[in-house]
């Protein structure tokens, strides 16, 4: 357990302790309001990263990072990024009532 991050949806009460280190965190009660398209792009974007990020631990760990690796990795962080704000804004509206 961590210290707590409020959910960023305003007017929500509810945070998380699951997180080191997050920006800003949705809720579960939030998450549910979100769009199923936005949540499978989630997944599959996180996803995606993750596997960047292993791929590239393993090449730090041997000393050869390809320039290709952060390349990609990149790409994949700014693809998960751009989601996850999409992500944030249906909660919010849904929350606002919009
Ligand atoms: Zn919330």
């Amino acid at each position: 357990m961590f210290a707590r991050i409020n959910c960023c949806v305003p007017g929500c009460r509810r945070g998380t302790r699951k997180f080191e280190n997050a920006d800003d965190v949705i809720c579960g009660k939030c998450w549910r309001f979100i769009s199923k398209a936005a949540k499978a792009d989630y997944r599959r974007t996180r996803a995606a990263l993750e596997a960047m990020e292993r791929q590239g631990d393993a090449e730090d760990a041997a000393c050869t990072v390809m320039p290709e690796t952060l390349q990609k990795y990149h790409a994949a962080h700014e693809a998960f990024c751009e989601v996850w704000s999409r992500c944030k804004s249906e909660a919010i509206e849904a929350a606002a009532g919009i």
